[in-house]
Parts: C-alpha cells; sequence; structure tokens
C-alpha cells in the first residue's frame, strides 16, 4: 500500500510503501480511506523537517482530515457494520488521561498524522469503535470537510461556555446572537463562517483579498458578509455599538490578532485558532492588544482540536447547511486530486484554494 510521509530531516513529502494492516481483532475495525483532506497543519509539519514521528521511527504517515468506509470488523463490536460510512477522530487519550481528550497537555495524547501516531494517508488502516463517528448518508460528498468544522464548532462552543459562565445564560440567545469575526481565508476562517451561520450568529470574514474574488464572494454566498482588512467601514463605527463579540482568529499573524481584536466590544472573546509551528520573527508590539484587551474584559482563548461534542456540532451543522446551501458548500473543495497527485498540495496552496480533497476511490 502507498501512504504519503513526512520524514524527519526532510521538508518534502513522499510516497512510501506501507504493509497492509492484519485482519482486525477482538475490538477493532479495519477501515479504508475514501477521501482525504490536507491542510495547514499537514504543511507546518513538513515545513518544520521535524515530524513527530512513532516513537523509534523516521517517519510519519500524514493524513487527519477523513472520510472512511468500515471494510471489516472484529469480534466484540456491536455499533458499526461493514459499509458503514465514518469520520476519524485525531486525537486519543494515552492511558490513565481523564481530563477531555481535546483539553489535555501534550505528552498526553496521540494525534494520528499529527503526532506520534499514522495517519489516514494509507488506503487501510485498524482503528476502536470510541474513535469512530458516523456519517449521515446525506452528507457523504460534504463529510471530509466535518473534522476542520470541529476546530471551528470548538471555538464557537467554549465562547459561549465562557460568556455565559461570566455574564449570564441569557447571553448570545437568539433574540440578541453575538456578532462573529473571521480573520483569515484557509479552510478553518471558512469552518468558522460555517459554525457561525449553523448557529444563526451574524458573521464577517475580514482579508486580503479584493471583494470580487472567489473566495470573498463564497463568503457571501454562503450567508456571511466580506470585508477586506483594510475596509474604512471597520474604522468609523462606534466600537460598543457596532464592534463584535466574538473574533475567531485563524492567521496566526500578530498584526492581524491585535487590528482585529480591537475590533471587539467589551466582555468580547476572542478565539486563538491559528498559530506558526516555526517560529516567526517579533514584528509588533503588543500593547495595544493588552490595552483593549483590559479596558475591555475581553477573555483571549488558545482553541486547538476538538470534544466528541464538537463531532456530533459539526456533522449536524453540515446536514444542516446543506438543506440550502450544497452547493456553496461544495464550492469550499477547491480541488479534488488523486493520491498519485497530491504531493503537490502537500507544499503548495492555490491561488484561492480553500481544501485540496484527495479521492480515494
Ligand atoms: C487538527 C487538530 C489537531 C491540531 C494540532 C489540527 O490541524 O485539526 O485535530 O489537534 O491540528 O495538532
Amino acid at each position: 500500500m502507498l501512504a504519503i510521509a513526512a520524514t524527519t530531516g526532510s521538508t518534502s513529502p513522499t510516497m512510501v510503501d506501507v504493509a497492509s494492516p492484519r485482519d482486525p481483532r477482538d475490538g477493532e475495525l479495519l477501515c479504508r480511506t475514501l477521501e482525504l483532506g490536507v491542510c495547514g497543519t499537514d504543511r507546518e509539519i513538513l515545513n518544520s523537517a521535524r515530524p513527530w514521528t512513532p516513537v523509534g521511527e523516521d517517519r510519519l504517515i500524514l493524513g487527519h482530515e477523513c472520510l472512511a468506509r468500515i471494510e471489516a470488523i472484529g469480534s466484540g463490536v456491536s455499533d458499526f457494520r461493514t459499509g458503514d460510512l465514518v469520520v476519524p477522530v485525531v486525537r486519543r487519550p494515552l492511558a490513565g488521561q481523564t481530563r477531555r481528550v481535546d483539553l489535555l497537555p501534550f505528552g498526553a495524547f496521540v494525534e494520528r498524522g499529527i503526532v506520534r501516531e499514522h495517519g489516514f494517508s494509507q488506503p487501510l488502516w485498524l482503528d476502536r469503535p470510541e474513535h469512530l463517528f458516523r456519517v449521515p448518508a446525506e452528507i457523504v460528498d460534504l463529510a471530509v470537510l466535518t473534522e476542520p468544522l470541529t476546530c471551528a464548532e470548538k471555538a464557537c462552543n467554549e465562547a459561549l461556555v465562557l460568556s455565559r459562565a461570566r455574564l449570564s445564560n441569557d447571553v448570545w440567545a437568539a433574540s440578541a446572537p453575538p456578532r462573529v469575526l473571521v480573520t483569515g481565508m484557509g479552510p478553518i476562517g471558512f469552518a468558522g463562517v460555517l459554525a457561525a451561520l449553523a448557529r444563526s450568529w451574524p458573521v464577517t470574514m475580514l482579508g486580503r483579498d479584493e471583494r470580487n474574488t472567489f473566495r470573498a464572494q463564497l463568503v457571501e454566498r454562503l450567508g456571511g458578509r466580506y470585508l477586506p482588512m483594510d475596509s474604512r467601514e471597520l474604522e468609523s463605527s462606534d466600537i460598543e455599538t457596532a464592534g463584535h463579540d466574538l473574533l475567531l482568529e485563524c492567521t496566526g499573524s500578530e498584526a492581524v490578532l491585535i487590528k482585529a481584536s480591537s475590533l471587539i466590544r467589551s466582555c468580547g472573546v476572542i478565539v486563538w485558532l491559528g498559530s506558526n509551528r516555526v517560529p516567526q520573527p517579533t514584528t509588533h508590539n503588543v500593547q495595544k492588544l493588552i490595552r483593549d484587551g483590559l479596558l475591555r474584559n475581553h477573555i483571549h482563548v488558545g482553541s486547538v482540536n476538538a470534544a466528541p461534542r464538537d463531532f456530533d456540532d459539526a456533522l449536524n451543522h453540515l446536514s444542516l447547511l446543506a438543506n440550502d446551501r450544497r452547493e456553496e458548500l461544495a464550492a469550499l473543495i477547491t480541488a479534488r486530486v488523486s493520491p498519485d497527485n497530491a504531493l503537490w498540495h502537500y507544499e503548495h496552496r492555490e491561488p484561492q484554494g480553500i481544501k485540496t480533497v484527495v479521492m480515494y476511490s
């Protein structure tokens, strides 16, 4: 079997030959990858030249955004059948951990395709039922988007929990939904737009693209608003009346974080969803961020990975949004490639590209 790997000391992905898995044993399932998303994390792993390989190995098989089909079932598995379509979770706790898996510290978990466990770019792999979510039939064509969407679902869920704990259970309700800003026009930025829209939260994406370009227009077709980052509209308004309540910051850029945080009104929440694995030179003075954050009682939250709750939300929200925006959701997949043609996408982004999906079937 061929798989896509990151190797210690190299920034280039390679196709490697891997052994087929054995038959599933008690409590295991054999899964077949049907579709695989390529993501910024894959590119960061490669760019670092230091993948977190399984112990004793010098390469990591990539792939963590996956739609799969169950091919065979070991004894003792009753809740899945052969032929079921599933999305696997990325992170798995090491033995003895009791905290919610997405809140575990580094070292207390593995992540398939990212941290010390091989991923899903191999055509067949073994797994256990507790790590799989069943995909409803009506979103099979979109389900490869589930995993990136879970990250944005977590951001919204955490921000809601924090705001209600601090202010009251009535805030961010349907009668006065939070106004959401999203920075970043990649897959996680778009996932932020979807997670907001599925909750009927008005959402604006800020980006560097011109308004008449594909990605900017797709935000509006989905039901959000697009504003270029340098738009005058952002400066003129009074922050407490026209400001925003939730920032989903998906770029990892200091400049963007500082600028967008200044648009968040009192008691707003700023969720950090983007970062750089390879440290970037420090270019900005964060005093403005501190001043805005302090005077407006902002909450800044780091957010990585996703809880089981967020997988349920992502699958439900894809079904909900597909009711009247299926074509727009499908447009988020800007390239579909065969495994043979996938490697280029692990090192490059296409202009105006959002999500590349590797098609195995
Ligand atoms: C994945 C998360 C993972 C994170 C950090 C992201 O690309 O979607 O599941 O926790 O990378 O490894």
